[in-house]
């Protein structure tokens, strides 16, 4: 889980990952929901050396919970340095969740392993496009200069899970990838788009705040799974 962003969107001096939501900051909501599935074994929060010591003081009594301070200066370098520092074998299964989307729900990281496991490249869930797609122009104020069609148009979301040999090849080739998708495609394959859910939304602005703090207080907080 790369948590070593600055989340300076959000405006609020703190990190998002770090912002409180309900009853407990944001990442340790995510971690509940990733270990909330039994079949991951270990959960690797990546954050950076700054953050380090807070980030532990987290997870003192999770012991599926490690903290590593290795953040990088992107997402994508976040990930491979918590990749590199994994002790596992190259053809074991990672996914990489965002800190940023505590609202992911059981169902659809269960589905997420079932199209991984069956596939020979891996999965990423994902939203089909509703909406009608606008190009911008490069005006101020932004005027509509076409219209893109949405047909096969979906929104990236995560947990994406692929191999660790071949997830941690391809970021290495590709510095600019901006997730793990990116990159495995870029390397010539062909990932498998799994339905994710709208609770799954990344939290990026103040009004996003609010929305997940209503979706994880519908839950009633959401699941206590982390000493467990
Ligand atoms: O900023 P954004 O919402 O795209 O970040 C997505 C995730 O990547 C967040 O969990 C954030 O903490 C993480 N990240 C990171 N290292 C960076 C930048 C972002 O771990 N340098």
């Amino acid at each position: 889980m790369p948590a070593a962003g600055e989340g300076q969107r959000l405006g609020a001096g703190l990190p998002k990952q770090y912002m409180p939501i309900v009853d407990a900051p944001m990442m340790v909501h995510c971690a509940r929901a990733l270990l909330a599935a039994q079949w991951i074994d270990q959960l690797v929060v990546v954050v950076a050396p700054a953050g380090a010591a807070r980030a532990e003081g987290l997870f003192v009594d999770w012991p599926r919970v490690s903290v590593r301070a290795v953040g990088g200066a992107s997402r994508r370098d976040s990930v491979l340095a918590g990749i590199e520092s994994l002790d596992a074998a190259g053809d074991d299964w990672v996914l990489v969740h965002d800190a940023a989307r505590p609202g992911l729900p059981l169902a659809a990281l269960d589905a997420l392993r079932d199209a991984a496991m069956g596939d020979p490249v891996g999965a990423l869930l994902a939203l089909p496009v509703a909406d009608t797609i606008k190009r911008a122009d490069d005006g101020s104020p932004a005027r509509s200069g076409g219209t893109i069609d949405r047909t096969r148009l979906w929104l990236a979301q995560t947990p994406q899970m692929f191999r660790l040999g071949m997830l941690r090849d391809a970021l290495r080739a590709c510095p600019e990838a901006t997730d793990e998708a990116a990159a495995i495609e870029a390397a010539g394959h062909r990932p498998r788009l799994v339905p994710g859910h709208r609770d799954n939304f990344k939290v990026t602005t103040p009004g996003d705040l609010a929305a997940m703090a209503a979706v994880l207080g519908a839950r009633g907080g959401s699941r206590r799974v982390g000493g467990a």
